[in-house]
């Protein structure tokens, strides 16, 4: 929660303030009231942002006087809610939000793994992302590959389709009866 306020205002945005959070405790909400005075609502807005808090609310005389606060996601977005209703509401956005970034993760990851057959396209697969590839599980070939593309196994999914094929660098059949990850470790 960040309140913003001028002199005149503080003591006013604070007790709202104080009250929202007592009531979001009561809820069971993890909330930290950031009442630091010597920096402005945008540094605090941006520092909360990099320590990755999922949802910012933002109390000002104005939005007070309306009987509202804005609620700023760090998905992107804000909208004003009432401050009677934000502890209710917050719950479920919690969890919507959790969902998101999940959904978010998985699409960036599957969009990022490439079935490959090739030692040409596991070579590009693997400069962007990951390889689902099958391997020899021969320790020389995998650390000829670490070497040549500086990728190594990341694991053997255990949820994968069984599957047969060749290695994807030496030609040899496959140890695992399904493809492997194979990427770059950072
Ligand atoms: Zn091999």
């Amino acid at each position: 929660m960040v309140p913003i306020y001028r002199e005149e205002s503080r003591e006013k945005v604070l007790e709202v303030a104080l009250d929202l959070k007592r009531r979001l405790l009561q809820a069971g909400l993890r909330v930290h009231l950031d009442d630091r005075d010597q920096y402005t609502p945008g540094y605090k807005f941006h520092e909360w942002e990099l320590k990755g808090v999922p949802y910012r609310v933002e109390l000002g005389p104005k939005d007070l006087e309306a009987g509202e606060a804005v609620l700023a996601s760090r998905l992107g977005g804000k909208e004003r809610l009432s401050l009677e209703a934000l502890p209710a509401l917050l719950p479920d956005k919690l969890a919507a939000f959790h969902q998101a970034l999940y959904q978010r993760a998985l699409d960036f990851q599957r969009a990022h793994t490439h079935k490959v057959d090739t030692y040409e396209a596991f070579k590009e697969a693997v400069q962007e992302g990951f390889a689902l590839a099958f391997h020899c599980g021969d320790k020389a070939c995998e650390k000829a590959i670490q070497e040549e593309t500086t990728a190594t196994t990341r694991c053997v999914p255990f949820e994968a389709e069984p599957e047969e094929g060749f290695c994807v660098r030496c030609g040899r059949p496959s140890a695992y009866g399904k493809r492997v990850v194979f990427a770059k470790a950072y």
